[in-house]
């Protein structure tokens, strides 16, 4: 039982404000260490629940939060990006179940905490076949391609509601209540904690013997984004196959999860590049 662990910063217990999630930040050391404290809790949680090999992939900004020296030393660690598969990096057919901690809600989620659909400097809203979604959607529909299930989501009240309803048979651990898009009730890391490690041998268990099971994959995969800055959709039009639908608005027919990811990541990166000219 192969285990992948996803990590965002956002969906930690105790985080909820943008000087915590950017390095430089005057709370950002803070942030890291409960990073990786969550991320030990998932891997413990994952062993005890059958896991044989655990791989943590660091998940949040340009991907070099995680504490490797505190990082539970059974589990390998991914560091740093570009990388293919992004936030999934160390995914594949062999893996055995995706687990998501510290996830958030998308982009134009009126109530998550620090909601964004990968680059909130990019991105006002991000849909999947005329629906808005955040990066554990998308995430989800590559873990589905590749076979395999997903078991888990931590973050706060409003991710794990949308995961419940998305993603069936999967455990959701809520450690912090949305008090508004950058405040939070949160419970305390300890217990989160917690929490997040019963979570993990819960899903790896619920994985072994077969309840939950791979998600399907929609025939069609249109992505939109409405994007930020107004005129980087002129730029962005330019990516091949991208069809600029409206002022700010590009669209995409994708031929699977993994061609909307790469699709979306380029839009992000001209959209960037566009902004800082
Ligand atoms: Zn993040």
């Amino acid at each position: 039982m192969n285990v992948l662990i996803s990590v965002d910063l956002e969906g930690v217990a105790g985080i909820a404000t943008r000087q915590q999630i950017h390095p430089g930040g005057h709370d950002y050391p803070i942030a890291r260490a409960l990073m990786t404290a969550e991320a030990n809790a998932a891997v413990a949680g994952a062993f005890e629940g059958g896991a044989t090999s655990v791989v943590v992939n660091d998940s949040h900004g340009s991907a070099d939060n995680l504490l490797g020296e505190q990082l539970d030393r059974r589990a390998d660690y991914v560091v740093g990006d570009p990388k293919p598969l992004d936030m999934l990096q160390e995914l594949t057919p062999q893996t055995g179940v995706v687990l998501f901690v510290g996830y958030h809600a998308g982009a134009a989620d009126p109530a998550g905490v620090l909601g964004h659909t990968y680059s909130g400097g990019a991105f006002t809203d991000v849909r999947l076949n005329a629906g808005s979604i955040g990066e554990a959607e998308l995430n989800a529909l590559l873990v589905a391609a590749a076979g395999v299930p997903l078991g888990l989501v931590t973050g706060d009240d409003v991710i794990c509601a949308v995961a419940e309803k998305a993603f069936p048979g999967v455990v959701t651990v809520p450690v912090k209540t949305a008090r508004g898009r950058t405040a939070v009730r949160s419970r305390h890391p300890a217990a989160a904690r917690e929490a997040i490690a019963a979570g993990a041998a819960r899903a790896v268990a619920n994985a072994s013997c077969g309840a939950v099971r791979p998600l399907a994959v929609p025939s069609e995969l249109v992505i939109e984004a409405d994007l930020r800055p107004s005129g980087a959709a002129e730029l962005v039009a330019l990516v091949p196959g991208t069809e600029r639908t409206g002022a700010r608005t590009v669209r995409f027919q994708a031929a699977g999860p993994r061609e909307a990811l790469d699709v979306l990541i380029v839009w992000s990166a001209l959209t960037s590049h566009y902004s800082s000219r």
